[in-house]
């Protein structure tokens, strides 16, 4: 399994949209792996999570091959995971090249937004289907069993996060949400098995916060408990992903950390395979 990650920031992207504060000024004179997009991310070359407005981006300059997508899982409806408006163009005769019917899973919210910009739900004409999922709710789709769990987000929406499974390997993709919730665990349970990458949601880095996002030292925390409740191992692949500016460490700082206790800091582009 494979998973590659285009976007590697919160909403306000990194550098912000409209910021020119000390840690947005030095990522943009530095660039590299400062510059960060706003969330998504691909399993192997057919599963896609979220669709952020940096969409066409990643597939110009990082490499995203769009035309593979066959199934996208939304975990919410804020606008850094969200704008449906581009899954307009799957159909004639915006796409001459797009082939029967994208699966697209979301929550009521995300559903409401597809239905609110006008998109719709989908049908034969327009090349997607929608699939409203609600937390608790497992699936199958392109052969990944897949698991929807609650996150610990806005009160607004039923945010999700998923575990993901294929051929044996399994992964935890865990962003906007705060620390996992007893109910996560237990359900992360009798899916059964140990998870092989887990992705932990790190907007806050060097501070804690764990009622909404997360900082560093609380992706610490849930790797001791994941690894305590026997649901990950040694060779458990941890990595930490979507941060903000008011997080305090630059690309450098933030590998430096993430060495330390054992993660991978994501960067737009980074590939992970296991
Ligand atoms: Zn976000
Ligand atoms: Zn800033
Ligand atoms: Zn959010």
């Amino acid at each position: 399994m494979k998973i590659t990650y285009y976007g590697t920031a919160a909403g306000e992207a990194w550098p912000g949209v409209f910021c020119d504060c000390e840690l947005c000024r030095k990522a943009r004179l530095l660039g590299g792996k400062n510059i960060r997009t706003r969330s998504q991310a691909l399993v192997n070359q057919d599963l896609l999570l979220d669709l952020p407005p940096e969409n066409n981006i990643h597939s110009l300059l990082l490499g995203l091959d769009l035309q593979k997508v066959e199934a996208l899982l939304f975990t919410h409806s804020h606008s850094d995971h969200c704008y449906p408006e581009d899954l307009e163009f799957l159909r004639e005769p915006y796409s001459h090249t797009r082939k029967g019917l994208m699966e697209v899973f979301g929550n009521p919210s995300v559903a409401q937004r597809f239905l609110d910009t006008g998109v719709g739900l989908g049908g034969e004409k327009e090349r997607f289907r929608f699939h409203r999922l609600l937390p608790g709710d497992s699936f199958t789709v392109l052969g990944y069993r897949v698991l929807a769990l609650r996150a610990t987000h806005t009160k607004t929406e039923q945010c999700l996060f998923y575990r993901i499974e294929k051929d044996g390997k399994s992964l935890l993709y865990a962003h906007d949400t705060g620390a996992l919730s007893e109910e996560n665990m237990e359900m992360l349970a009798s899916a059964g098995g140990k998870l092989n990458l887990v992705s932990l949601d790190c907007t806050q880095q060097k501070y804690r916060e764990s009622g909404y996002h997360m900082g560093f030292y609380d992706d610490v925390e849930q790797k001791e408990r994941l690894i305590k409740a026997g649901l990950a191992d040694g060779k458990t692949i941890w990595v930490v992903n979507h941060f903000s500016h008011n997080g305090g460490w630059l690309h450098e700082e933030l590998e430096a950390q993430a060495e330390k206790y054992g993660f991978l800091a994501s960067y737009d582009g980074m590939s992970v395979e296991f």
